[in-house]
């Protein structure tokens, strides 16, 4: 442990005098990363903060180098739902975990620039939307789909958004003031010759950022029209220039495991949102924000309080009844429509499920958008071949959204001009049958194929793949500009609290740190058979009658609600039915012993 007792001790007295509160234990949104180690802090003020800096560089100065403290900053903290840290990948792992909670670090305030506003680091997305369109009369230009997630995180790993004709959300910023690994504030902006290498994706690494100032653009209200569609008829759209069409454009694809999927338009599987900017004065039309967050809070509801991802994981022939007739109908529905609302209101995602996985691509694109009809057939052949072998990898959805792109350092949206940017992200749960080998698959074919895509840093970020390669002269113009940081500011970076076992070995940094967190993975439940039955009597009380789908979903559930299945657990079932589609028709029941919930693993 490279915080000795003496060392907690000091952290606890100093926390005690700024009025910091103290936890231990942290854990990210979808509880992949559970640190249970690590002393979580939760900081009102930016002269708290410092002091905190200013001790552990202290005390990292007496120390070896790879016996350092690790300091980093998560998002989270804030007494609410949705107030957590929504990265997978472990940029936010350290000994010690700072969270900026207080009004300070949540300031919205105006520049001497109209355009340009200053940001608290964790003031979330929507929020700051919200407060741009109602009080200041502006928007941001492109933001994420997650309204939660915070000013500093969101730029710290490159996120994005969609917009034909949109940069990466970093691309919005044009100053950012940081807290130094040594307690000094400084501000950089365009006149810093590092700047446009050091804000595309920060990952963390230049300080603890305090405040950004960011390029808003005037109010709008969004015209969304939802296209219900289906693969051929996706693939049909993008060829006749969808995506020229129209400013702003995201679709989702629910994967229905049919073995024709390619050329099916039995089932709705896509839906294309487009949007419009119009006039604010353009009245509202179907944006009902609270009824849109129950339908959601609805799928959310399956997820986590009926536990149907830990269902799926046992009883993964469920898996295209659920797609086909759950995910389609609660996601997609059966008809076009037409809303218009503030951007706020009518584009944000805003309830999620915590059991996902998600690797997320970005790749660049040229007008014809090609790259996507290839992308996404490629996507749709794999998950075929899978389904042939009665596995069903993906339990969510496929998202795709087309931007411009940021370019500089470690960007994932860099691009050549002219040229546009693809954000697929592919999310399941852990654990589903085939899904670990389905998402290797897909890393070989977006890194090592032909679309030389990128990861998102937040998200599924491989350890075993070579950033240098990939990211090609912007990799060493990064890794120059971080040296050059800490000379310029005379920190030593082999001592530098930010820099976690990560960051060393994505940035093939020789700084490795000793001592490696024992971290605990908390999700991947298998349940009991007697719960698999509860489980499914309570998703079958939320079928429709009458649907086709919505019957053939039912029998399944009941053959696993039936009594008899416990009574008999090696046992093969028949199924009594069989689907025109080549459904699987033999049953195998779950007799693995139940698992308990968190198995710890040293990584
Ligand atoms: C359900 C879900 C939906 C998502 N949707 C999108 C999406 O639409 N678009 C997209 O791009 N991404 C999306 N993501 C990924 C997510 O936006 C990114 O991983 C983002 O980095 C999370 O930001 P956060 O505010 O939660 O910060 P965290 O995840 O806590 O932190 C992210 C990184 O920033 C560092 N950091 C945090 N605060 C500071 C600070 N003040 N100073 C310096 N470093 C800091 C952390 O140490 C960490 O390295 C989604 C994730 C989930 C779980």
């Amino acid at each position: 442990m490279p915080i000795t007792e003496r060392e907690m001790e000091m952290m606890a007295d100093l926390a005690k005098n700024h009025g910091i509160r103290v936890q231990q234990g942290w854990k990210n949104f979808s509880e992949n990363l559970n640190v249970a180690q690590a002393m979580v802090l939760d900081i009102d003020d930016v002269s708290s903060l410092q002091a905190v800096i200013r001790l552990i560089h202290k005390l990292n100065q007496d120390k070896k180098p790879d016996e350092r403290i690790l300091l980093r900053a998560a998002a989270g903290g804030r007494n609410e739902e949705y107030s957590e840290s929504f990265s997978f990948t472990p940029g936010a792992e350290g000994d010690v975990i700072v969270r900026l909670v207080g009004k300070e670090f949540r300031r919205i305030r105006k520049t001497s620039d109209d355009k340009i506003m200053s940001v608290g680091a964790s003031v979330q997305i929507g929020e700051l939307d919200k407060k741009l369109y109602e009080k200041y009369d502006l928007a941001l230009p492109t933001s994420s789909l997650i309204p939660y997630v915070t000013v500093a995180g969101l730029s710290a790993n490159a996120g994005h958004g969609t917009g034909r004709d949109q940069p990466g959300f970093s691309g919005l910023i044009r100053a950012i003031t940081l807290c130094l690994p040594n307690g000094e504030i400084v501000r950089i902006d365009e006149s810093d010759p590092d700047f446009h290498t050091i804000r595309a994706a920060n990952l963390g690494l230049f300080g603890i950022v305090l405040n950004v100032e960011l390029e808003c653009t005037k109010a709008k209200k969004m015209e969304c029209i939802m296209d219900v569609s289906n693969i051929p008829d996706f693939i049909r759209k993008v060829k006749a220039g969808l995506f020229s069409k129209y400013p702003y454009v995201s679709v989702m694809y629910v994967p229905t495991y049919q073995s024709n999927e390619m050329t099916s338009e039995r089932y709705n599987n896509v839906i294309i949102y487009c949007w419009t900017p119009v006039d604010k004065s353009t009245p509202d039309e179907n944006n009902c924000p609270y009824l849109a967050h129950l339908g959601q809070e609805l799928q959310i509801n399956l997820e986590r309080n009926l536990r149907i991802t830990d269902l799926l994981r046992d009883y993964p022939h469920l898996i295209p009844y659920f797609t086909r007739y759950l995910v389609t109908q609660s996601a997609i529905g059966n008809k076009d429509t037409r809303s218009v609302g503030p951007w706020h209101m009518v584009h944000y995602q805003t309830a999620f499920p915590r059991d996902i996985d998600d690797a997320d691509y970005l790749f660049q694109v040229g007008q014809d958008c090609e790259e996507i009809t290839a992308a996404i057939s490629k996507i749709v052949t794999t998950l075929t071949e899978f389904a042939h072998e009665k596995q069903y990898p993906l339990v969510d959805a496929v998202y795709l959204r087309l931007f411009t792109g940021t370019n500089g350092g470690l960007s994932t949206s860099a691009h050549e001009k002219g040229q546009y940017v693809c954000g697929l992200d592919m999310v399941s749960g852990n654990g589903i049958a085939g899904y670990a080998e389905f998402k290797q698959n897909m890393a070989d074919y977006f890194m090592r194929g032909p679309l030389h895509a990128k990861p998102h840093w937040g998200k599924y970020v491989p350890t075993d793949v070579d950033y240098r390669k990939i990211y090609g002269n912007e990799f060493d113009a990064f890794i120059a500009a971080l040296h050059k940081w800490y000379e310029r500011h005379q920190i030593e970076i082999d001592r530098s609290m930010l820099l976690n076992r990560f960051h060393c070995e994505i940035l093939q940094l020789p700084y490795y740190p000793a001592f490696t967190h024992n971290r605990c993975m908390t999700n991947m439940c298998h349940i009991d058979t007697a719960h698999s039955k509860s489980i499914a009597d309570d998703i079958c009380c939320q079928l429709d009658k009458g649907s086709e789908d919505a019957e053939n979903f039912r029998r399944r559930l009941q053959v696993i609600g039936n009594e008899k299945i416990r009574e008999n657990k090696s046992a093969f079932f028949e199924s009594s039915h069989r689907d025109s589609d080549e459904m699987p028709i033999t049953l195998a029941v779950n007799d693995k012993p139940a698992k308990k919930k968190g198995c710890c693993v040293i990584l």
